[in-house]
C-alpha cells in the first residue's frame, strides 16, 4: 500500500527501491477512481502518467541520476496551459481548446521529472470563492461533501486533501489558493507578484495573477517553488527573487510578526476563528516572538479595490474571446458581426464572468473611470505604502485567511456580494504584490478545519517559509 508523506520521503522510497513511481501513479489513479464524486479533475492523464512513470522507473534502475522531482505526481489548474492538453478555465468558451505549448512554470517542473497526473476543475476562468461557477459543476470539499472546497483553484485543493496527488498548482490573483487551502486544511502558498512566470497562465487580472501551490509540507513547497521561480524571458514581468536552496529550517529563530486589530475583530470575521487565533498568536509572544497589534485603518477598501481593479483587467484580457480569434464560435443564424460576437459571448461565458466583464466595462468608462479607477488605483498606491512601511519593523503580518469555514453548497451562490465580502483577508498580498500563504493550523468546532494566513515582505519568500516551517513543526 503506497503512502506518501514528503517528497524527500518518496525519492528515498524510490532509491531503496521500496516503492517505484508506477506503484505510486497506480495508487494515485485508483484514489482519483475511488474519489470521483469530488469532481476534483477535469481530465486525468492516466496513460501518459503510467507511461511516463514506466520510464522514469526503467530509468532510475539502469543507474541514470534522478532529476529533483522524480517521479512526483502533480495536478494542475484548469487554466495552466500543457502542450496538446486541453485547457478550458472550466468554461464553455474554451472547450475544445488544446494548448499548443506549455507554461513555463510547468515546463520547470516537467524538466525535472516530474509526472502530470490530470488537471483540475475551478471556477471558470478563476472568477469565484467556492468553485461553483464551473461549466463542470461544483467541487465537493472531502471532509464534508455538502460543502464549498474553497476557490476558484477548489479542484487543485481537493486533490491534494484527498489525497489524489503530491501536490497540485493552482492561481491566486485574490487567494484562490489560499482561501481553499484554508477550506481543505492543506497548505497553499502565494509567492510575490513577479517571482513566478505567468507565461501560459490564462489571465483573469493580469497585475494580480501568480501560480500558487498546494502541498502537505512545507519542505515540498519549498523545492517546487525553487523550481518554478527560475527566470523566464517570456514574461516580463518577472521579478527575479533569489529563492535559498538552504533549507527553510529555522527552529531557533525568534519572528516579528505584526496583526491588525481591525483585522482580528472585524465584524464579519466568525468569533471562534478570532478567538483562537488570538489565543495562537498570545502563544507565540509567550515563546518568545514579538508579536504586536499595529494600526491598520484601510481594511474596508481593499475588497473595493480589488473588485474594481481586477473587473476591469478582467474586461480588458476577456475581450480576446470572441468567437473569432479564440473561444466558442455559435452555430445560431445572426443578423451582423456584432450580433455574432454577442452570440458566442452569450453562449460561451457563464454568469459570473459575465458579471465580471460589465462591472469592469463600467468602471473603465469614459464617465466613471476617475470615480472607480482610478480611485481604486490610488487605494492600491497607499495599501503598498502601509504594507511596505510595517515590513520595515516586522518580518510578516498574520491574518485570518477567510472569516469563515467552508460554507454549504448553494448558500452564498445567489449573494455575489457576500462571497465578494468574503474575500477580505486574501486580497491585500494580491494588491500589494507581496508573497502569502495559509496554513491549517486550527479546527472549528464544527467540525470544519481553518488557517492562519502569514504574508511577507516582496521578494521575502524565504523568510515566510521559515516562519512556516516552524509553526508546522510547532503544530
Ligand atoms: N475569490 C476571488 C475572486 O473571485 C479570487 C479569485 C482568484 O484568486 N482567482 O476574484
Amino acid at each position: 500500500m503506497f503512502s506518501f508523506t514528503s517528497i524527500a520521503a518518496y525519492q528515498e522510497q524510490l532509491g531503496s527501491g521500496a516503492t517505484t513511481c508506477t506503484i505510486a501513479v497506480s495508487h494515485y489513479l485508483e484514489c482519483i477512481q475511488a474519489n470521483k464524486y469530488l469532481n476534483a479533475f477535469v481530465e486525468v492523464y492516466a496513460d501518459e502518467a503510467l507511461a511516463l512513470a514506466a520510464k522514469l522507473d526503467a530509468q532510475r534502475t539502469a543507474g541514470s541520476a534522478p532529476k529533483l522531482l522524480h517521479g512526483v505526481v502533480i495536478a494542475i489548474k484548469d487554466v495552466i496551459c500543457y502542450e496538446g492538453h486541453a485547457v478550458t478555465a472550466a468554461s464553455t468558451m474554451l472547450k475544445g481548446y488544446h494548448s499548443p505549448y506549455t507554461a513555463t512554470a510547468l515546463q520547470f517542473l516537467i524538466d525535472e521529472e516530474a509526472i502530470i497526473i490530470g488537471n483540475c476543475n475551478c471556477d471558470e476562468f478563476a472568477m469565484g470563492s467556492s468553485n461553483e461557477h464551473s461549466v463542470y459543476g461544483p467541487v465537493h470539499n472531502a471532509y464534508d461533501t455538502s460543502k464549498v472546497p474553497g476557490g476558484s483553484s477548489g479542484g487543485s485543493a481537493v486533490a491534494v486533501q484527498a489525497g489524489l496527488c503530491m501536490a497540485a498548482l493552482g492561481s491566486d490573483t485574490g487567494g484562490s489558493v489560499r482561501q481553499p487551502a484554508d477550506f481543505c486544511g492543506i497548505i497553499g502558498f502565494k509567492p510575490g507578484y513577479g517571482t513566478i512566470s505567468r507565461y501560459g497562465l490564462i489571465a483573469f487580472a493580469s497585475s494580480f495573477d501568480q501560480i500558487g501551490i498546494f502541498g502537505k509540507n512545507i519542505a515540498d513547497l519549498h523545492l517546487i517553488l525553487k523550481l518554478m521561480s527560475r527566470n523566464d524571458p517570456n514574461d516580463s514581468t518577472m521579478n527575479a527573487v533569489a529563492i535559498s536552496t538552504a533549507s527553510v529550517d529555522a527552529n531557533e529563530k525568534k519572528f516579528r510578526i505584526a496583526y491588525f486589530s481591525s483585522a482580528m475583530n472585524h465584524p464579519s470575521l466568525d468569533e471562534e476563528i478570532a478567538l483562537q487565533q488570538k489565543q495562537y498568536l498570545l502563544q507565540l509572544r509567550e515563546e518568545g516572538h514579538i508579536v504586536d497589534a499595529v494600526v491598520f485603518d484601510m481594511i474596508d477598501y481593499i475588497v473595493p479595490a480589488y473588485y474594481v481593479l481586477t473587473t476591469a483587467e478582467a474586461s480588458s484580457n476577456l475581450s480576446r474571446y470572441d468567437g473569432i480569434r479564440y473561444g466558442h464560435r455559435s452555430a445560431a443564424t445572426t443578423a451582423d458581426l456584432t450580433g455574432f460576437y454577442t452570440q458566442n459571448r452569450t453562449e460561451g461565458f457563464g454568469k459570473e464572468v459575465k458579471r465580471r466583464i460589465m462591472l469592469g466595462t463600467f468602471v473603465l468608462s469614459s464617465g466613471y473611470y476617475d470615480a472607480y479607477f482610478s480611485k481604486a488605483q490610488q487605494v492600491r498606491g497607499k495599501l503598498v505604502d502601509a504594507i511596505s512601511s510595517i515590513f520595515k519593523t516586522y518580518d510578516a503580518i498574520a491574518l485570518p485567511t477567510s472569516p469563515v469555514t467552508a460554507f454549504p453548497i448553494g448558500e452564498k451562490n445567489q449573494d455575489p456580494m457576500a462571497m465578494y465580502l468574503a474575500d477580505i483577508y486574501t486580497v491585500l498580498a494580491n494588491l500589494t504584490g507581496i508573497p502569502a500563504i495559509s496554513l491549517p493550523l486550527f479546527r472549528h468546532s464544527n467540525g470544519m478545519p481553518f488557517g492562519l494566513q502569514l504574508l511577507a515582505a516582496r521578494k521575502d519568500e524565504v523568510t515566510l517559509l521559515q516562519l512556516s516551517q516552524q509553526l508546522m513543526q510547532r503544530k
